[in-house]
């Protein structure tokens, strides 16, 4: 358990059954999800509750999974007897940085979030991991307290619901997202001009990761760029899941220091590319049941080590 007088920080999003083919394996049918990954990501920094739903299909197997993370809160999580679980399958080409998505079935995604318990309400970080945006500006305006509000989003919710996403973005302090997204978002082919563009549609900063190529931190107040952690092609297994859990640690950090400005932002961007590092190291959550917060620390000295400018 980790003791800290870290701030509540909530996330919604999807919990899904994913179907992952690989170059090298193929996994069906196992936990994933932006708030599965998310939660798990920044349970090792601060206790996260979850607030999603999930169908009568729901294999109580992955809720063993969920529930090995001492710090998630899963009081949130409704099950709709009637309603479908979500559902995603995707396919990695040989580089692995590229995937194709092979099926999306929405399922409780296309329905209401559940009601939020009277208990979450004082949260004050608030993550909006990616799902349909209406159910993201439904989460983000319910908290008195609330300091920061950060959405990230992808290429299906550009594609099929962009007035909500507008409305969503008017509405939040940061975006993450990767560089495809931002392009397409913005029709500007450059991480740096396409956030900035974004910029003006309502929030204070924006992320675009760019893979292996690391990530780019566009504030109000400054620019920062920071590498991504060199995993050998041996080690990566997985990609899925590795925005969700870098934006797990960076929120997870965020929320455990209690600090929203430019500086504290740059640094919570290390502490998520190195706690996404271990995602992509197996299929699903499976490298993250594994570890500690002691790995993620010593993790973190070999990236400042590795990172270093002059
Ligand atoms: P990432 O690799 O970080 O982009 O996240 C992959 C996870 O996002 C997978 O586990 C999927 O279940 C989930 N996912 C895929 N498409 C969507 C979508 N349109 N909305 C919400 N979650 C999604």
């Amino acid at each position: 358990m980790i003791k800290t007088a870290s701030m509540p920080l909530i996330v919604t999003g999807s919990i899904g059954i994913d179907t992952i083919h690989t170059p090298r394996a193929k996994a069906e049918g196992i936990l994933g999800g932006s708030c599965a990954y998310f939660a798990a990501a920044a349970s090792f920094h601060v206790p996260v509750r979850i607030l999603a739903a999930v169908g009568g299909d729901w294999p109580d197997a992955h809720r063993q999974v969920l529930q090995r993370f001492d710090n998630i809160s899963l009081d949130g999580l409704e099950t709709r007897p009637q309603s479908k679980t979500f559902a995603w399958g995707g396919r990695y080409f040989d580089n692995m940085n590229q995937r194709e998505t092979l099926f999306t079935e929405l399922g409780v995604l296309d329905e209401d979030l559940p009601p939020l318990p009277e208990h979450y309400r004082d949260s004050e970080y608030v993550f909006l991991a990616n799902t349909h945006p209406a159910n993201q500006t439904a989460l983000a305006g319910q908290f008195p307290s609330r300091k920061l509000a950060v959405a990230d989003t992808m290429d299906l919710w550009i594609n099929i619901a962009q007035p909500e996403l507008l409305q969503m973005l008017a509405g939040v302090d940061g975006l993450v997202l990767n560089d495809a997204e931002a392009q397409q978002l913005t029709e500007i082919n450059n991480a740096v001009s396409a956030a900035r563009k974004i910029l003006d549609m309502g929030p204070t900063f924006v992320v675009v990761k760019k893979g292996e190529h690391g990530a780019v931190l566009v504030h109000r107040d400054g620019l920062a760029t920071i590498p991504a952690y060199p995993s050998e092609h041996h080690q990566v297994v997985d990609p899925t899941g590795a925005g969700d859990a870098f934006a797990g640690g960076m929120m997870g950090h965020i929320a455990a220091v209690g600090m929203t400005d430019f500086a504290s932002i740059q640094t919570a961007l290390a502490w998520g590319t190195v706690t996404a590092s271990f995602v992509i190291e197996s299929f699903g959550l499976n490298r993250l049941t594994e570890i500690s917060r002691r790995d993620i620390d010593e993790r973190m000295r070999e990236f400042q080590g590795l990172a270093r400018v002059g």
